[in-house]
């Protein structure tokens, strides 16, 4: 099997794995509990909380576990929501092209009176400084822009856009679950005030992810209970998962660079390979993208038919998001950046890891061409481009 679809989730590291095992056999006490067995468990979780918080340039007290990306994304926009509104602030700045986790929290705020601004997504991927710095207004009481986007890869400018949050007074949120292990972070030379990451993406455990919120920035909770996170989220923790986590985020910062290396050079053959197919675009700025990120829209195909194929080929890929598969609707990424629907329907998101070989991306392609001409070959509308009756799009 080539795994290709590391945006949807990653293979555990070894690495995690072992960091676990002691948590689960010896070390299993409640970290709440007095005894010595609790507060084993309680010094593995302060360290835990230290080690993450470094890699990201934060202070431990900065850090609070969740259930993964999702929840610290939930948790980071109604807090500061929350916050906003005590003032009369109610105006939040985000963009089209969020995670679903992103996008139906503000859904949920709009219908509570907040006013949501999604930016517009440039025809590469890109949301630019100045759209944030034009739509900041008295009321706003939140910048919410993604780190990387998890279907095209974008990168964006996060310590610019941090920059003028800052200069603004005005909280700056950003989902870096696709950056975390990946991109370096740096929440303080980049003005971060709120960042989600999940340990999951970075070859940790699922269930497991982290929010960090600047000292002073006040957490409304969602799950009440115990007074476990400094009485932000309640729930006995998670001290096995919190551990593979610590675990692979040092990894994955440790050998950032030479990953992104080898991970620039497969990037580059996929990306020249398919290229070659007619009719074929990239989506996704070529240069700020993430390193292992391919994403391509192929003319007069079915991204879920072509997925099907590959699949049998032994090649794991994925269509937009493994959130949005299973419904008929085409990626809202892709629709962000001006796809047209047709052309939305045909893409193809390769996601590669440092552990895909320069064999598996021949092999991808080898593949990819063939099925992409074996489902035009079947398809009467693409008959009807063929002969002049309709007309190319790309
Ligand atoms: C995967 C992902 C999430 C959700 O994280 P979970 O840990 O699966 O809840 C949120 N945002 C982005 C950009 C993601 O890629």
């Amino acid at each position: 099997m080539i795994y290709a679809d590391n945006a949807a989730t990653t293979k555990m590291s070894r690495t995690a794995i072992d960091a676990m095992l002691p948590y689960m056999e010896e070390i299993w006490g409640n970290p709440s509990s007095l005894y010595e067995a609790g507060q084993q468990a309680a010094q593995a979780l302060y360290e835990a909380r230290e080690r993450i918080a470094a890699c990201l340039h934060a202070s431990p007290a900065e850090i609070y576990f969740t259930s993964g990306g999702s929840e610290a994304d939930n948790q980071a926009i109604l807090s500061a929501a929350r916050n906003g509104a005590r003032k009369g602030k109610k105006h939040i700045i985000s963009s089209a092209f969020e995670h679903h986790a992103v996008l139906h929290t503000l859904e949920k705020l709009k219908k509570e009176g907040f006013a949501v601004e999604l930016l517009d997504v440039h025809e590469n991927g890109m949301i630019y400084p100045q759209q944030v710095a034009d739509a900041i207004r008295e009321d706003t009481c939140l910048v919410t822009i993604m780190y990387a986007n998890n279907e095209i890869g974008s990168v964006m400018p996060i310590a610019k856009i941090g920059k003028i949050c800052r200069e603004k007074g005005v909280p700056f949120h950003t989902d870096a679950v696709q950056a975390a292990g990946h991109l370096p972070i740096d929440v303080q030379a980049q003005n971060i005030d709120l960042l989600s990451l999940s340990a999951h993406k970075f070859h940790g455990p699922k269930g497991i992810g982290a929010l960090y919120a600047k000292k002073g920035i006040l957490l409304t909770s969602l799950i009440e209970g115990g007074a476990q996170e400094r009485g932000r989220r309640a729930g006995t923790e998670n001290v096995p998962a919190i551990m593979g986590m610590a675990a692979a985020l040092e990894e994955a910062c440790a050998h950032m660079e030479a990953n992104t290396e080898r991970l620039l050079a497969l990037r580059a053959r996929l990306i020249a390979g398919l290229s070659q197919i007619p009719h074929s675009t990239l989506n996704g700025d070529p240069k700020d993208r993430l390193p292992g990120n391919v994403n391509f829209c192929f003319e007069g195909i079915e991204g879920e038919s072509l997925l099907l194929l590959l699949d049998d080929l032994g090649i794991c890929a994925s269509s937009g998001s493994a959130c949005t598969s299973g419904s008929l609707d085409p990626s809202h990424v892709l629709l962000s950046i001006g796809r047209p629907h047709e052309i939305a329907h045909g893409s193809l998101r390769l996601s590669l890891c440092a552990d895909n070989t320069e064999a598996e991306v021949e092999q991808i392609l080898q593949a990819v061409p063939r099925v992409v001409t074996q489902l035009r070959s079947m398809s009467p509308l693409w008959k009807d481009k063929v002969n002049g009756k309709k007309a190319f799009i790309l």
